[in-house]
């Protein structure tokens, strides 16, 4: 077992190497930034939305514009900073347009989320809207039905609580859905007090691979390098 300094100092090297990447030519000519994700490498809780917008390109920072507003207010009403949890997306690189990200883009950026799961050891992994909650669960259930409630699964290498959320994009001006969240929101005290999930047997020497994960039908789109490197 790595302690969670020796994680750190491996998830800095795998953002060193994703800042480099360019296994998405497209995505590789069109970025200005990688945006690997931010906050605590050793966090209980993190958050995977779809993909980095215009802002969060700009910034090289995830949920920087209205929604990463929204986010942080959630997160407050329940005693959170961001920096005390982890926020990413599934895709580390903005699509041009804000685009649906590609098939071959999401399996070929996979990696990068699994090895943040892995190293980051979260008890409580939430999904925000339906892009992630169907990529990550690999099942086209939707958000509406799913959201709030809890379920232990594999992820990648690792066994989570994954509650999936409302994007906060989507709340941003629809009331209803925003209280919607918000009573979300407030359940994951509670799920961070229950115990870590028991973990699946690791297997010698090879990362576990994990299925590649189908493009679900219907993706919101959510709002839209060296900070990040500050913050975790
Ligand atoms: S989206 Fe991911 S895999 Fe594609 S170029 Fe960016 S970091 Fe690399």
């Amino acid at each position: 077992m790595q302690s969670a300094a020796d994680r750190r100092e491996a998830l800095k090297a795998v953002y060193e190497q994703a800042r480099r990447c360019e296994k998405c030519p497209q995505l590789a000519a069109t970025r200005t930034t990688v945006v690997f994700g931010s906050g605590n490498a050793d966090a209980d809780l993190m958050f995977v939305g779809e993909a980095p917008g215009a802002n969060e390109d700009k910034q090289g920072l995830p949920f920087v514009g209205q929604a990463g507003k929204l986010l942080e207010r959630l997160l407050g009403e329940i005693g959170l900073d961001r920096k005390e949890v982890w926020i990413s997306n599934v895709l580390k690189c903005r699509p041009p347009g804000n685009r649906d990200p590609h098939p071959n883009e999401i399996e070929a950026c996979q990696d990068y989320l699994w090895r943040q799961i892995e190293l980051i050891e979260p008890r409580v992994l939430s999904t925000l809207g339906n892009f992630s909650t169907k990529l990550l669960r690999a099942d086209p259930t939707g958000i509406t039905r799913l959201h709030g409630q809890a379920e232990v699964r594999v992820i990648g290498p690792r066994a989570v609580r994954l509650y999936p959320l409302y994007h906060p994009a989507a709340a941003l001006y629809t009331p209803s859905m925003l209280e919607t969240l918000r009573a979300d929101f407030a359940r994951i005290p509670d799920l961070l007090a229950q115990p870590a999930p028991d973990q699946p047997e690791p297997v010698p020497e090879v990362a576990p691979q994990p299925e590649p994960m189908p493009v679900p039908e219907l993706a919101p789109k959510p709002e839209t390098e060296r900070e990040q490197l500050g913050l975790f």
